[in-house]
């Protein structure tokens, strides 16, 4: 048998590789673990003097500030309880730029002078921490003479506790800034947006004569989708492990066509990972609820019951870091990248998007009564409105390399940013602008009892899995999001426009009742200029088609097919002011956060390229030529004309790539960008082709690569 299938039934044979959870009845009372590792509400209950233990709910629940006095009190409980959980370490655990989430470890643990040692953590520590991490990027607001950072303690998001064979680690969720109080993090910008939007909303909710409800959240369930490869392929796949994606690779005789997979049951395998993967989650408060297969062989889909944006990105984040983790113990690798295998789908990540008050009621969701519908539709429409005045940032805030590779390419949305309400949803705000009232109520339309008002559907609408930003029922679903992306920048950005989207209709609607108009009328007159105004963004129709991109560039709607094209939109004029009226980002913060997306979409690409080089130059290459020696010596001339040509052809696309590697242009960085897209990739792709080429040429046992058909199938 060649090495190469001895490798593939040594794949097929799994065995856990580290301790598995065995199994246990969940069923039964005390053997869920949900929250075990949290220091939450019911923890803290528990450890904290009542009336701290109230004010942290306050701030909590109401965004309040918290004493800096009770700091200590909140650091001894915390400290007590994690040291009975088995944690000798606290970290500080924070979300730079890079898009992952950075941690420092610190030991509980001091010497006292007597050869002993005593478990401290005051306040001062849990609130602030300084570490060094000069070298994330912050795209010029930190010289390195400044360096300082600066942790901050996010008492709105729970303290939690990793586990590890050798020990446990308490993690703090923080905030990450500067030594002048700029954001060097995803975290802080999100939780300014947060604010702006409860304020927003709350001014909205006044007008509609709401006065209980306190605070306004957004609200994420993002819908994670992700490989899971035997880890034996990965590690003989240097663009795996360097890239996250494979660099090479033909296309495999079988792919996603008989769609056998796809909903289909999940291997035993796969689901034993899944399984400890959840419960870990679970551990860490992380409420998973769906799991099922994807389209792609290999593919896995996870997604989470939601929660508020805050505490949501965090948990994402967390949930990655996890997922990567356990399917180590299972032998499997957990790939993230958003195509990691050319020709089969790419993963995505689905941010499923509302608001809600603190009184749980949900502003996107369509009411059981007129007045609550009215409520609805003015929110429904300061989204469109947010979402098409401002679409070229929301297609900005998820671009990356990977994205490249994905959005536009028929399995995912296009690069084109468009709405979809629904048939029905899309009716009522036709008939709206059209300035019709409610003459029929067909049987699946609520009747509203009031004329000026359309009737709502009863519905969430029909699915349409094409559109990149859909109203589905109580909630949109953002789906354009990269599967290894971090929610939060995105985030940041829809709460932002939203609320300027929603103030902006406020204005108009105090206008309005300040003319006299009654509630209902003015409401409408208010949603129907909105909605002229901003129809455009409306589309029902198949994304994936050609007749809209067509029909998209007649309407005039941005179509930013690459980062390079994408990422300038973060520093338009538009995006810089609705930033900084909404306190979010200032303008050196908007500009850092393009200079480091656009400084890391370089150096990705780079490193792509440099190993594209290595495995094309040093393994493919030498493989292609021996299989030239073996033609040789069996003297099959048709053969060596045949294979010949496309191993020189692969040598000079291989001397192209070297080239364009050395030629970086000592420009701007947006030209950089542009330059590694026009040039280093198309040097790549050519590369890429040919090689994909020789694997169908070159005998089996000399390729060195695994192969999609062995990668993708055997589980
Ligand atoms: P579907 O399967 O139709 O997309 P689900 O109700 O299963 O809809 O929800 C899918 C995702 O949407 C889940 O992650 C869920 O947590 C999230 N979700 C549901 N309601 C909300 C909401 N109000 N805000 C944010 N996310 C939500
Ligand atoms: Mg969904």
């Amino acid at each position: 048998m060649p090495k190469i299938r001895q490798h593939n039934v040594a794949a097929a044979q799994w065995q856990p590789n580290g301790t598995t959870m065995g199994t246990s009845d969940l069923t039964v009372q005390g053997n869920n673990p949900f929250g075990e590792n949290v220091f939450g509400p019911q923890a803290q209950r528990v450890k904290l003097p009542k009336h701290v233990y109230r004010q942290l709910q306050a701030v909590i629940e109401r965004g309040e500030q918290l004493d800096p006095a009770l700091a200590d009190a909140v650091a001894s409980a915390m400290k007590d309880w994690a040291l009975e959980k088995g944690a000798t370490h606290f970290t500080h655990w924070f979300q730079p730029l890079t898009g992952s989430t950075a941690e420092k470890h610190d030991s509980f643990y001091m010497p006292i002078g007597d050869g002993t040692a005593l478990a401290e953590f005051s306040g001062k520590e849990l609130i602030q921490g300084e570490p060094d991490a000069s070298s994330f990027p912050t795209g010029g607001i930190r010289a390195t003479f400044e360096a300082r950072g600066y942790t901050a303690w996010d008492p709105t998001s729970p303290a939690f506790i990793l586990e590890n064979p050798n020990g446990a680690v308490l993690c703090i969720p923080t905030a990450f800034a500067s030594w002048t109080g700029e954001a060097l993090d995803h975290k802080i910008p999100l939780l300014r947006s947060m604010e702006a939007l409860a304020k927003s909303a709350l001014r909205a909710l006044r007008l509609f004569g709401d006065e209980s409800a306190q605070r306004v959240f957004t609200t994420i369930g993002p819908e994670q989708e992700y490989f899971l490869i035997d880890e034996q392929y990965y590690y003989e796949r240097p663009d795996l492990i360097t890239t996250g994606r494979t660099l090479f690779g033909a296309k495999p005789p079988k792919g996603h066509e008989l769609d056998d997979h796809y909903f289909g049951s999940i291997p035993e395998r796969v689901l034993a990972c899944m399984l400890e993967t959840e419960m870990e989650m679970a551990r860490v408060g992380i409420p998973i609820k769906t799991r099922h297969n994807e389209v792609a062989p290999a593919q896995y889909e996870i997604a989470p019951v939601f929660e508020n944006s805050n505490v949501g990105s965090d948990h994402q984040q967390l949930c990655m870091q996890i997922m990567q983790n356990v399917a180590r113990k299972y032998g499997l690798v957990c790939l993230l990248h958003e195509k990691p295998f050319a020709g089969v789908n790419g993963s995505g990540k689905h941010n499923n998007w509302s608001m809600g008050t603190d009184t749980g009621d949900n502003l996107l969701e369509p009411g059981d009564n007129p007045h609550d519908n009215l409520q609805f539709l003015f929110f429904c429409a300061a989204v469109l409105q947010a979402v098409n005045r401002h679409q070229g940032l929301l297609r900005a805030s998820i671009a990356s390399a990977g994205q490249d590779h994905r959005l536009g390419a028929n399995e995912a949305p296009p690069a084109i940013i468009s709405v979809f309400l629904g048939g029905e949803l899309e009716r009522v705000f036709e008939a709206i602008a059209a300035g019709e009232t409610a003459a029929s109520t067909p049987q699946s339309f609520l009747g509203l009892g009031t004329p000026v008002l359309p009737p709502l559907p009863l519905h969430g609408g029909d699915r349409n899995r094409t559109s990149p930003f859909a109203f589905t029922g109580n909630k949109f679903e953002f789906r354009a999001l990269g599967s290894s992306a971090s929610p939060s920048f995105t985030n940041t950005v829809l709460n932002t426009i939203a609320a300027q989207a929603i103030d902006d209709l406020c204005n108009d609607l105090e206008a309005a009742l300040g003319s006299g108009k009654p509630l209902d009328e003015a409401v409408i007159a208010v949603v129907r200029k909105s909605y002229e105004a901003n129809r455009q963004i409306v589309f029902g129709g198949d994304n994936y088609s050609d007749e809209w991109h067509a029909e998209a560039e007649q309407r005039g709607l941005l179509n930013l097919r690459t980062t390079p094209d994408a990422l300038p939109e973060i520093i338009s004029d538009e995006s810089v002011s609705v930033f900084d009226t909404y306190a979010v980002l200032s303008e050196r913060e908007v500009h850092s956060r393009y200079e480091v997306f656009l400084e890391q979409y370089i150096a990705k690409v780079n490193i792509e390229a440099e190993t594209a080089r290595d495995i094309a130059r040093t393994m493919l290459l030498p493989a292609a030529l021996r299989h030239l020696d073996v033609i040789e010596e069996a003297e099959m001339e048709e053969l060596d004309e045949e294979m010949r040509p496309v191993v020189k052809d692969f040598w000079t696309a291989i001397k192209a790539l070297e080239q364009a590697n050395a030629g970086h242009p000592d420009t701007d960085t947006l030209s950089h960008a542009v330059y590694m897209r026009d040039t280093v990739l198309a040097a790549m792709n050519a590369v890429r082709e040919l090689a994909d080429q020789l694997e169908k040429l070159v005998a089996d046992d000399l390729w060195p690569l695994p192969k999609y058909s062995e990668i993708l199938f055997i589980k």
